[in-house]
C-alpha cells in the first residue's frame, strides 16, 4: 500500500478474543498488573486474559495461528507462566517477520472490580513489554450491565485489535 507520504507500507490487522473463568481466592492479573480483588482467573498460565487476547490479535495479524498453538496449555513449560513472557515472545515473532506494531486497542469486559484506576498502569506495562509509546497502547474497560456470564461475575472477556506495519 502506498501512503500519502509516498512510502510503500505493508499493513496487517488482527483481532483477538479470550475468556477466562473467575474463581474465588485466585490472583487477578490483567495487562501484567496485579489487581486487588476477591476473585481471579482460572488458567494454566497466570490467567492474564488481556495479554492472551492481545497475543492472539498480534498472531492473527501475522496469520500465525493462535496462542494455544504456540504455547499449549498441556505443556508444563507454560504452567503458571507470567503472560508477559508470552507477549514478549509474540513480539519477537512480529519482529522476525519484519513488522512493527503500530498500535493496539483492548477492551476488557468485567462486571467487577472497577478497572478505571488500573487502566494507565496496564497501558504502561503493556507498552513497556512491547517497547511502544504508551500513546499507542489503548486499554478500555466496560461492564455488561450485569448481563450474561460477565455480568454474573463468572468470567472476564477481552477483545483486542492490533495493527502492524512493514516497509516494502
Ligand atoms: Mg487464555
Amino acid at each position: 500500500m502506498r501512503t500519502n507520504t509516498g512510502y510503500a507500507m505493508d499493513l496487517r490487522i488482527g483481532n483477538g478474543y479470550d475468556v477466562h473463568q473467575l474463581s474465588d481466592g485466585l490472583p487477578l492479573i490483567l495487562g501484567g498488573v496485579r489487581i486487588p480483588h476477591t476473585q481471579g482467573c482460572v488458567a494454566h498460565s497466570d490467567g492474564d486474559v488481556l495479554i492472551h487476547a492481545l497475543c492472539d490479535a498480534l498472531l492473527g495479524a501475522l496469520a500465525l495461528g493462535d496462542i494455544g498453538q504456540h504455547f499449549p496449555d498441556t505443556s508444563d513449560d507454560f504452567k503458571g507462566i507470567d503472560s508477559r513472557i508470552l507477549l514478549d515472545k509474540v513480539c519477537g515473532m512480529v519482529s522476525q517477520k519484519g513488522y512493527r506494531i503500530v498500535n493496539v486497542d483492548c477492551t476488557v469486559l468485567a462486571q467487577k472490580p472497577k478497572l478505571a484506576p488500573y487502566i494507565v498502569p496496564m497501558r504502561e506495562e503493556l507498552a513497556r513489554v512491547m517497547s511502544l509509546p504508551v500513546g499507542n497502547v489503548s486499554v478500555k474497560a466496560t461492564t455488561t450491565e450485569r448481563l450474561g456470564f460477565v455480568g454474573r461475575c463468572e468470567g472476564i472477556a477481552v477483545y483486542a485489535t492490533a495493527l502492524l506495519e512493514k516497509d516494502c
